[in-house]
């Protein structure tokens, strides 16, 4: 999906709002694989008469990966927004890092950036995951059974 920044800037229309659906489950996302098309709108509006662009990214993606103690499968949707102000006489030199193709912008890489820095470092399945248990193996909330007083980093102690 590209997005042609040099007509944009020379037909300076009404603000826009222009929604996308990419798809992104083919694409390697660190820890995680996308399960649905990420859905999502690209907004555009005008600021200080023409002289800058304001583009603002918003959407979310659903993946899937696994809870990061018990390895249980779960998925996520993952929210992402990023607003960048572009000025119009040097929007090509601009700091934003935008992926262009000449004078299109790329936008399916540009969400595919957010997407990737939006994903959480770890997934847990709930904040309170017990995880697996150290003795068996199991995971603790189907409740192996196991005798366990203590747990401690890399080690536990079993109940006499
Ligand atoms: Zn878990
Ligand atoms: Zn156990």
């Amino acid at each position: 999906m590209l997005l042609d920044m040099q007509k944009l800037f020379s037909h300076q229309d009404a603000a826009q709002s222009i929604p996308f659906s990419l798809d992104f489950t083919q694409e390697d996302i660190p820890g995680c694989r996308a399960v649905a098309p990420c859905e999502g709108s690209l907004d555009i509006a005008w600021e200080g008469h023409g002289r800058r662009l304001r583009l603002k990214l918003a959407g979310s993606v659903r993946v899937e990966t696994e809870c990061a103690r018990c390895l249980e499968p779960l998925q996520r949707e993952i929210p992402f927004t990023r607003t960048v102000l572009l000025s119009a006489q040097d929007w090509m030199e601009s700091e934003e890092d935008l992926p262009l193709q000449g004078n299109k912008l790329d936008v399916s890489e540009l969400v595919y950036t957010e997407i990737v820095v939006s994903v959480p470092s770890t997934f847990l399945c709930s904040e309170d995951c017990e995880g697996l248990c150290p003795v068996c193996g199991r995971q603790c909330r189907l409740g192996c059974g196991c005798k366990i007083k203590d747990v401690t980093d890399g080690g536990f102690t079993l109940l006499d």
